[in-house]
């Protein structure tokens, strides 16, 4: 079977061509899926995009035009894609619900570790050959307390490495975990988790009830100093009420692999332009901020699962089966103004934005 791969880079169409294993035919290309490269998938009824492709109203429209009929998304989540408008057009969309959650979790402790011990700092005074010390203390992760907001896969494995650091956690989720509770963890209210934790880590999903969930008011709620952890994704925090915390030195600083409006920045070569993005600009200076670009999940563990669930869900449409990882619409609120229940296949429930 062919399928169209937007977004292939370097690092994925090798994982992507193993899992394959010639039983399907991918043709690559690195660009990005939007209205104007739409055009490339003609003649194919099934696409792979990731996070940065848009698959807004208008895209899809194009894309079912052209005859796509189904979308394997790379990635667990599916903000960027208007689920709502895929099913009304007919186009099925499944996704990698499960790969590594410990890529990320390793990812946000390793961010917080770098910025905690100021090892960006260290490593830039050892290149000069000053090894005074006085710039670089940090604090111990033993003792402190940790927000985990969000305790699914990735916030578990994230609470499983902070066990180890010997810190108190804290989470909030309107799903208790059972695994979370087993490890220490004690669910608590938003507020009162800004309010008595050291580190703040973000791992919900970004929905209609998660959007901006960091705004003026959660910062104000956050203790003095802590730092905010998002490898979620960018717009859960406000990122100019986010700016003014750390303007205010109200938080003492900020880990982040995602951004608000990443899309068209991250994951591209900007070498050669001038970034125009005042928000990003004023967080890149800001010494109390290190920034990934959405590279939480790069690891070859992470690439391989990706790799090998985006191929079983092309698998399932081939021989004509309902993927377990396909996402779907309630049908009862089509046409309603109420934004309908998002579902996949399994058993998790959440809402869509
Ligand atoms: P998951 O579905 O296993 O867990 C998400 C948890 O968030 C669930 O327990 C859910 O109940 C909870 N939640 C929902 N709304 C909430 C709210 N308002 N407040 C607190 N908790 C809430 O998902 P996961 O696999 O752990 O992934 C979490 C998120 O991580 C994804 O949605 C995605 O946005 C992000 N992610 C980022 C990267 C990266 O490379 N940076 C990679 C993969 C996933």
């Amino acid at each position: 079977m062919k399928t169209f791969v937007y977004s292939a880079h370097a690092y994925d169409r090798p994982f992507l061509e193993q899992a394959a294993r010639k039983r399907h035919q991918l043709v690559f290309t690195e660009e990005k899926l939007t209205l104007a490269t739409a055009h490339y998938a003609a003649g194919f009824d099934v696409i792979a995009v990731f996070t940065a492709d848009d698959c807004s109203a208008p895209v899809l429209d194009k894309l079912y035009m052209q005859g796509v009929r189904y979308i394997a998304l790379r990635s667990a989540g599916y903000d960027h894609i208007d689920l709502h408008r895929a099913a009304e057009l007919g186009i099925r969309v499944a996704h990698v619900r499960e790969y590594s959650p410990y890529s990320i979790a390793e990812h946000a402790v390793a961010m917080l570790m770098m910025l905690n011990r100021k090892l960006l700092d260290a490593q830039l005074l050892m290149e000069v050959q000053d090894f005074r010390l006085d710039t670089l203390t940090g604090f111990d992760i033993h003792g402190k307390t940790v927000g985990i907001i969000g305790t699914g896969k990735i916030g578990l494995a994230f609470a499983r490495i902070m066990v180890g650091f010997g810190a108190t956690m804290l989470a909030c989720d309107p799903v208790q975990h059972q695994e979370a509770s087993a490890l220490g963890v004690q669910y608590v209210s938003l507020e009162e988790l800004l309010r008595r934790s050291d580190i703040v880590s973000l791992h919900c999903p970004l929905n209609e009830t998660t959007r901006y969930l960091l705004s003026a008011k959660q910062f104000e709620w956050m203790k003095d100093n802590s730092i905010l952890i998002n490898t979620s994704r960018g717009a859960i925090v406000h990122t100019k009420d986010l700016i003014k915390a750390l303007e205010d030195k109200k938080i003492g600083g900020a880990c982040l692999d995602v951004y608000e409006r990443e899309k068209g920045l991250f994951f591209e070569d900007h070498r050669n332009t001038v970034i125009q993005d005042e928000d990003f600009l004023k967080l890149r200076s800001m010494k109390n901020v290190l920034f990934t670009g959405h590279q939480a999940f790069l690891t070859r563990e992470a690439l391989t699962g990706i790799a090998e669930i985006t191929i079983q869900n092309l698998d399932y449409w081939q021989l004509g089966y309902k993927s377990p990882y396909e996402l779907h619409v309630n049908e009862s609120f089509r046409g309603s103004a109420i934004k309908p229940k998002v579902e996949d296949s399994g058993s998790i429930t959440v809402r869509s934005i």
